[in-house]
């Protein structure tokens, strides 16, 4: 689909405005981006915390020459064109808002080049203001240099967290887009060194052994469910392997790494008194439903979604963790009650 400016009407229906409070936003933006062009290789680069500067580099379909500009415009996109498409986003992005929003507060660099297209295009905007653009050669795909973020809001750079926590939010982010789409390769490095190496892995467990070591991903036991209309795949930590926190419970609803409170809740609840108080399981879970029985359209950064059917959700999730459990614990376990 070509890039368009939505109607105001269309405009009126989407979630608040997308907004970027601090690199690890920008980069997970980007990231999304690369994804949803098909890219098979994506690099990342950070200096000072992403804050002097960021490149996200793809070899995905690229962006055709007489479209660029209009990608860094407001509420321009080649995702969605109609009001109903927001009920069937297959997607990552869909509200044209990111570039937007990342060029209004930084200096920005884009090389791109489309599959099919002879020459790419080099342009560089600031504060919103394309300043240079022309013709480039290079190979199809993208690279995205975002530099001097927040160089015109200085209220907003004041609030930003150190650079350590800045690279350990862009860690956690590229490892779950990771884990989402195990078929690309990533590649992360932080002031010019290597924090993430990840070649792409023919299976989903080969990248969780490559993010979490062999051990952890020798140990989980693998679920496996489905009704008529959902899937439910993934791993589970057995009795015994458990830790301090949620962190570790990390879900993905087609392909997009969601943070909603239900779907841990009905993991815990399937492990009853497997875990002792306090102690929470790893579960790396893939839930795949039509689109259009989940809204992904209710929150500014997409990570939380809406079921049309969360009753339905939360019963296969729960039933799911559930039957991967009683494999291992025949005897200790005791079926819930439904
Ligand atoms: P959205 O992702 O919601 O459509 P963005 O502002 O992130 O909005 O991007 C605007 C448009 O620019 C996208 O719809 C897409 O057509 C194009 N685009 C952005 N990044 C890339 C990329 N890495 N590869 C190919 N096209 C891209
Ligand atoms: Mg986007």
């Amino acid at each position: 689909m070509p890039i368009r400016v939505l109607d105001p009407e269309l405009v009126a229906q989407i979630a608040a405005g997308e907004v970027i409070e601090r690199p690890a936003s920008v980069v997970k933006e980007l990231v999304e981006n690369a994804l949803d062009a098909g890219a098979s290789r994506i690099e990342v680069e950070t200096e000072g915390g992403g804050r002097s500067r960021i490149r996200v580099a793809d070899d995905g379909c690229g962006i055709p020459a007489a479209e660029v500009a209009l990608a860094f415009a407001r509420h321009a996109t080649s995702k969605i064109s109609a009001p109903e498409d927001l009920f069937r986003i297959a997607t990552l992005g869909f509200r044209g808002e990111a570039l937007a929003a990342i060029a209004a507060v930084a200096r920005v660099t884009c090389r791109t080049r489309a599959v099919g297209e002879e020459l790419g295009t080099y342009v560089r905007i600031e504060g919103g203001e394309i300043r240079e653009q022309r013709p480039l050669a290079r190979p199809p795909g993208t690279e995205m240099i975002v530099e001097d973020l927040f160089f015109n809001t200085p209220a907003r750079r004041k609030f930003l967290k150190g650079e350590g926590a800045e690279r350990r939010a862009i860690d956690l982010w590229i490892s779950r887009y990771a884990l989402a789409y195990p078929r690309v390769a990533f590649f992360l490095r932080h002031d010019r060194r290597e924090a993430l190496t990840l070649p792409a892995a023919r299976e989903p467990r080969h990248r969780l052994a490559a993010l979490y070591g062999a051990e952890v991903a020798e140990a989980l036991l693998e679920v496996h469910e489905a009704d008529e209309e959902m899937r439910i795949s993934g791993w589970i930590s057995p009795p015994g392997m458990d830790r301090p926190d949620r962190q570790e419970m990390v879900f993905f609803v087609n392909g997009r790494w969601v943070q909603d409170r239900m779907l841990p809740a009905a993991v815990l609840q399937a492990y009853h008194t497997l875990l002792p108080a306090g102690r929470f399981p790893w579960s790396f879970l893939w839930i795949d439903l039509p689109p259009d029985a989940v809204d992904v359209n209710v929150h500014p950064a997409k990570i939380e979604v809406r079921f049309r059917d969360p009753d339905r959700v939360f019963r296969l999730v729960q039933r799911a963790a559930h039957r991967a459990l009683r494999q291992t614990a025949p005897r200790v376990f005791q079926p819930v009650a439904s």
